[in-house]
Order: structure tokens, then sequence, then C-alpha cells
């Protein structure tokens, strides 16, 4: 069953921010009362994905002239906490789809903008496909190769370890290697929709958590051709200046959102029992706020300089060394004080409201969710290049 809200929002009105908000707040109660139902029979959010397609949310951030909300970076993070509050699951989905958006409309060759007027046409959802069994996460190499049948046509065959929603998507973004000759750094970023492509051994996706992402493993495969090529740019420099930016900071909102609204709970229930409270308790209330602080201010302030150099168009400050090793430390930030402080929320709030299924918080799903975030892009790759990019990025002190 779909849930429609009567009033759609229709991009191209002058929509103000606060109806947006509002709209966000509506959809995130109705996949609230679906999100221990997902979890719990381990399904994709359907309804909530059709219920953000019905409402024109699949094109938020796309700009105006393709038809799309045109919404900026801030309010895309706004919504994902505010969706996250309600389903993180079905968020995230919502969050790695912006962040296939954001980089196919800040690389895609002009000719093929045409690809962003279907998407907010027909409200598509774009799955990525970035990991492989061979190198796991690493974002920057493939080595799937392109099978070319002669200038402009080839074959692609591109296991895929890990997709989110991959059965459900109606497009795909898609890492590949140019050639079997070419090195495998030399990635190559393809856009291809359901149609051009057969999907084939899809897998299961038994997780601890995000269990409505269906995470699945699938096998890819196609005839397609230099259309699909959304762009021959150096790939390590879009990942630098749009996938990994946008991502770290879609994901840290979808986790920030989701563990804000259990704070709130938390709070609600405490002081349902204002006798129990004790010194531990103001000081383990204190320290998960100042975990929830830490990323919330972390997240604005990097969200505010990714803003300010895009719109100067200034991709040297996006590729520096400081920029990079901070855009990592925002995933590292927020993936383990966001885990630490649902930790702390079942400490705080004890074996029954903390540890066991109920209906007053869904703090331990919050849990179990939660403790994918290190390793969805392992952490460990994260510290492992912030280390080494810290040896030429020492001189932190301000400048003379
Ligand atoms: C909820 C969720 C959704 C996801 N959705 C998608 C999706 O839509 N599309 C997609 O392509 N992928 C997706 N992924 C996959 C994700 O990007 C990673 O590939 C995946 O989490 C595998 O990571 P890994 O740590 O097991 O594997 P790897 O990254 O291979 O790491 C394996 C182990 O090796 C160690 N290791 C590896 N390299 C290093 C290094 N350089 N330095 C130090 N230690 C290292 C790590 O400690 C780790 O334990 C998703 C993952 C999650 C959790």
């Amino acid at each position: 069953m779909v849930f429609i809200i009567k009033d759609v929002l229709i991009w191209g009105e002058n929509i103000v921010t606060n109806n947006l908000y509002q709209m966000a707040y509506k959809l995130s109660a109705v996949m609230r009362k679906s999100a221990a139902i997902v979890d719990e029979n381990n399904k994709f959010p359907e309804e909530s994905l059709d219920l953000l397609k019905a409402n024109n949310f699949m094109s938020l951030i796309i700009p105006r002239e393709f038809g799309g909300g045109g919404y900026n970076v801030k309010i895309a993070s706004d919504i994902a906490q505010i969706l996250a509050s309600g389903c993180l699951s079905t968020a995230m989905i919502w969050g790695m789809h912006c962040q296939q958006i954001y980089t196919i409309m800040n690389n895609v060759e002009s000719e093929k903008k045409r690809i962003l007027n279907e998407i907010s046409q027909n409200q598509l959802y774009i799955a990525s496909v970035t990991s492989e069994h061979t190198k796991g996460g690493y974002l920057l190499s493939s080595n799937s190769p392109l099978h070319w049948y002669n200038n402009s046509e080839f074959e692609l065959y591109r296991l895929a370890p890990t997709v989110t929603g991959g059965e459900y998507a109606d497009a795909y973004l898609i890492t590949a290697k140019k050639s079997q000759e070419s090195t495998d750094k030399n990635v190559l970023l393809l856009y291809a929709v359901r149609d051009e492509i057969s999907i084939t051994d899809i897998g299961d996706w038994h997780s601890m958590g995000m269990r409505g992402t269906q995470s699945v493993s699938m096998l890819i495969k196609g005839k397609l051709g230099a259309k699909n090529i959304l762009t021959e740019e150096d790939f390590s420099g879009i990942a630098q200046t749009s996938l990994i930016p946008i991502g770290h900071i879609m994901w840290a909102s979808c986790w920030l959102g989701a563990t804000k609204e259990v704070f709130k709970k938390a709070i609600k229930i405490l002081k349902k029992n204002k006798n129990k409270f004790n010194t531990l308790t103001y000081s383990r209330i204190s320290s998960i706020r100042l975990k929830i602080d830490i990323v919330n201010n972390y997240l604005e302030r990097l969200i505010d300089e990714f803003t300010m150099c895009m719109e100067r168009n200034d991709r040297t400050s996006l590729e520096s060394t400081s920029f990079n090793i901070q855009i990592n430390n925002l995933k590292i930030i927020a993936s383990e004080n966001l885990f630490a402080a649902a930790n702390e929320t079942i400490e705080l709030l004890g074996m029954y409201h903390g540890y066991i299924k109920n209906e007053l918080i869904p703090l331990e799903r919050l849990f179990r969710d939660l403790r994918s975030a290190s390793l969805m892009y392992h952490n460990d790759r994260l510290k492992e290049a912030n280390g080494k990019l810290s040896l030429y990025n020492s001189e932190l002190l301000p400048f003379l």
C-alpha cells in the first residue's frame, strides 16, 4: 500500500523551506510506523521509497532547470536527519541516492545532463555500485574491466557485493576499470538504467542492522555504450570533490538524525521516572549530548566549507590535504561518537527501555544500525589515509 500525503510538493512552485521541512516531518512520521516492521521482516522499505517518490523527494537537490527542487547541501542534510528520525534505513537509501545525484550533477558532460531531467520526471532511485569482492570498499580503483567490442560499445560484467536497494533501483551509478589493459586506477563512472542491463545472482542481506537497506550482492551485465560513460575526467578528482564529501555528509546526517530522535525519546522516558535520577544520570545525559553536539557542529562546519568551495568552483581546496583529512574525520567522528552515544543511552535507560525491543524507543535497533557505521567504507581505511596525509599537513597553528 502506498501512503499518499495530500499536499504533494511540486518543485518550481515557490516552496518556502518551512513547508519543505513540514512535509519531511510528515513523511518521516509515516515511515516511523513501518520502520520496525521493515527491520523485523528484513525487507526493503518499498512503501517509504514510494512515498518519497510520490512527493518528489528524489529530485530535491537537482537544479530547478532540470526539474528538481534546487535545494542546497545544508537543506539536504537537514532533510536526511528528519527522515532518519523516522526510519534510518530509508533515510540512508535516500541519502545515498542524493550522493549519486550530486556526483552526476557536478561531473556529467553537458550534453548528458538530460539524465537529470529523466530522474526528476520519473523520480528514479539511483543505487551505488563501487565496492568489489577483490578490493573491498576502496573507492579509487577497480578490478572490473569493461570489454570493448569497438570504439563506442562495450560489455559490462560487474560483480557487486553490496548494493543498497539494488533489487529495487531504477538506475545504477557504477565504477569500472576502463579496459583489460588499463591500470586499476583508470576508473570510469557509468550510469545505466534498469532496462539497459540484466541483474542476476541476487544474494541475501541478513545483517545485524540497517536491514531495510537490503544491501544485497548481485551480478550486473549489459551491452552499453559511450553514452553510459558520464565523463572521462580523472576519477580520483571526482571522488575527492563530489562523491566522498557528499557521501560522508549525507551518511553522517542520517546517523545523526536517528540518534537525535532517540535522545529526545530517552529524555522523555527519564522525565517520567524522575525519582530515579542521580548524579550518574546527569553525567550520562551530558556525555551523550556532548557526542551528539560534537558531530552536529563538525558536520555543520564541513557543510559550510564544502558549500563555499563548490560555490566558488574552488577544486584546489577540495583536493587539498587539509580538506581530505577533515572530510574523512567527519565520517570517523560521526560513526564513532554516535555509536558510542547509542551505547551510553542503553546504560542510561537500562534493560527495559535500552536493551529490549519496546514500543517507546527504538534504541536496540539504533544500536544495531549504528554498528554498521564504522564499516560503511571502513574507518580503518580512512584512518590509514589520514595518518599518511598528516605527514604532509602538520602546520596546524594559526598563520602569521
Ligand atoms: C549499510 C551498508 C550499505 C552499503 N551500501 C553499499 C552500496 O550501496 N554500494 C557499494 O558499493 N557498497 C556498499 N557498502 C559496502 C561498503 O562500501 C564496504 O565495501 C563494505 O562495508 C565492506 O567493507 P569491509 O570493511 O568489510 O571490507 P574492506 O574495505 O575490504 O575491509 C576488510 C578488512 O580489511 C581491513 N582493511 C582493508 N583495507 C585496509 C587498509 N587500507 N587499512 C587498514 N585496514 C584495512 C579492514 O580493517 C577490514 O576489517 C555498504 C556497506 C554497508 C555497511
